[in-house]
């Protein structure tokens, strides 16, 4: 089951205009083939209806699943797409946040602005993580690895380090870092470093849940570092 809303796209291809039909909230506790066309992204694929062109262009969008108690808010900052409302992008979240608390007040809230995050935080909830331990984790395995690669030739970028589901092991978690080498690099961490942060770490209050904190990133992570060092 799904909200929508209508939109508009700009047919990379031709230059067209079109209006377009689009997700404004996802329940995939509902409707289990929906969340298969979010993981792989499909749900940002648009025709175009003058020369047919096939293209992908994320906009914001909300995902819930009711099992596991969470939902995410994608924001992109695209509120003039928004052909349907006259609020801004930002009030709208906020405003489906104060709904989301009153309604489901056992709910972990995210807001993220990037396909990819969204589709790495399902993956964490799927698997039934922390995401901030392991947002926290991939942290740390991009400053490493970063800190390693400083002297290849050429010298490689780590951009960041994904959540990857797929790769599990008993007793592993792994992370595919997005990266400039041409060849994919994984890294993977004993579950037991995961163990520690959530039960036996000082940093392990950062990782309960914290009301009005909605925004797990990178720079969240850096800011945990901070305490520690401080
Ligand atoms: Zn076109």
């Amino acid at each position: 089951m799904a909200t929508k809303k209508t939109i508009m796209r700009t047919c990379p291809e031709c230059g067209a205009y079109f209006n377009v039909e689009a997700y404004e909230m996802v329940n995939a506790t509902l409707d289990q083939a929906i969340r298969e066309e979010v993981i792989f992204g499909r749900i940002f694929d648009f025709t175009c209806p003058v020369c047919g062109h096939r293209f992908r262009s994320p906009y914001s969008t909300a995902y819930k699943e009711m099992e596991k108690e969470y939902i995410i808010f994608l924001d992109l900052d695209d509120a003039t797409d928004n052909c349907d409302e006259m609020i801004s992008e930002e009030e709208l979240i906020e405003n489906q946040i104060k709904e989301t608390q009153a309604l489901f007040p056992t709910y972990r809230i995210r807001v993220v602005h990037d396909m990819m995050d969204l589709i790495e935080k399902i993956h964490i909830f799927s698997a039934g993580l922390n995401d901030k331990i392991i947002t926290y984790l991939g942290y740390k395995i991009k400053d490493d690895v970063t800190l390693k690669m400083k002297t290849a030739k050429p010298p490689i970028q780590v951009n960041k380090a994904l959540f990857d589901s797929l790769r599990g092991k008993e007793g592993q978690i792994n992370f595919g870092l997005l990266s400039t080498s041409p060849k994919p690099i994984f890294v993977t961490t004993p579950t037991r470093d995961y163990e520690y942060l959530l039960k036996k770490s000082p940093l392990r209050h950062q990782f309960e849940e914290a009301e009005g904190l909605y925004q797990i990133d990178e720079g969240w992570a850096a800011g945990i570092d901070k305490v520690l060092i401080a």
